[in-house]
């Protein structure tokens, strides 16, 4: 059960970070006071609907093939809302090349998507078809390796790690492509073991760049490993809420003993129940998965 509570803590961490994705700390303070609930109606982003046409494209080709990924976002652009820069970029230039291989882009698109290769494929061949997956938009190595850090960390935890080791195979992840962002998710962790979140936020960023999504993940889940405390923590410190709430969402839900709570799975359920049953279904086909 844990890779479908990591799908829907994704989903419910985009929705969650939706309403106020690009505000500043203080505005949403300003405006929310404090973020608790879903600002109605709740609806997914970006994250969520590329996430899950990754795992959608996997599951018709049987393996991760980037191109195949190019090719899904393609024929589903219209559906995909907010979309990232570096993604739209790529997209257009596969519309009329689809030979097209970036080789820029330190944009967290890759990362935020990265939990589908998590749940689809078996922990040893998460980084190798993680980089496969990320290049269908983004060839910078720092997204890359935001990518990875991100699908070990969601494998280790749906397959029962504990909070430290998931942070430890995020970094190990990361390190396969990036040292210098390696480096930097650990000194993330470090600082925010010293400082309030809220300072060491400061430090990290918490804006579109992988150099500082992705690191903010890690300290967010350090300090809040609970689902419901890490997903509102990162949506009330502002900057790219959807995605970052997103990815800590995939990783706290996704941990055994995760505590989801049940009205939050309804309203999500209630959004994007069939989009999630479709990729639960292709997880258990493609791994033989039993709940
Ligand atoms: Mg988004």
């Amino acid at each position: 059960m844990s890779i479908l509570h990591s799908m829907y803590g994704q989903a419910i961490g985009d929705m969650l970070g939706e309403p106020v994705e690009g505000m500043s700390r203080e505005e949403i303070a300003v405006q929310w006071r404090t973020v608790t609930d879903f600002i109605s109606p709740p609806s997914i982003t970006d994250d969520t609907m590329m996430t899950h046409l990754v795992a959608r494209s996997v599951c018709e080709v049987g393996v991760v093939d980037r191109r195949r990924i190019a090719a899904e976002f393609l024929k589903n652009r219209v559906r995909i809302p907010r979309m990232g820069p570096t993604t739209a970029r790529a997209l257009s230039e596969l519309a009329s090349d689809p030979n097209f291989i970036p080789t820029t882009g330190t944009t967290n698109g890759a990362a935020m998507r990265a939990p589908a290769i998590a749940w689809l494929c078996p922990t040893e061949a998460v980084v190798r078809n993680t980089i496969e997956s990320s290049l269908a938009t983004h060839g910078d190595p720092v997204a890359i390796a935001g990518a990875c850090a991100i699908a070990c960390a969601v494998s280790h935890a749906i397959n029962g790690a504990n909070v430290r080791m998931t942070i430890r195979a995020g970094v190990c992840g990361a390190s396969k492509v990036s040292v210098a962002l390696a480096s930097r998710i650990t000194e993330s962790v470090a600082l925010a073991s010293r400082v309030s979140l809220e300072d060491a936020i400061k430090t990290i960023g918490c804006g579109i760049e992988t150099i500082e999504a992705v690191p903010a993940v890690f300290a967010i889940i350090a300090k809040y490993p609970d689902f419901k405390d890490g997903v509102l923590t990162a949506v009330n410190l502002g900057g790219d809420t959807d995605t970052i709430a997103g990815m800590v969402g995939a990783i706290t839900g996704g941990m055994p003993d995760a505590t989801i709570p049940s009205g939050w799975i309804t309203a999500c359920a209630d959004s994007v129940g069939a989009m999630i049953e479709e990729s639960w279904g292709c997880v258990q086909r493609l791994r033989d998965v039993t709940v």
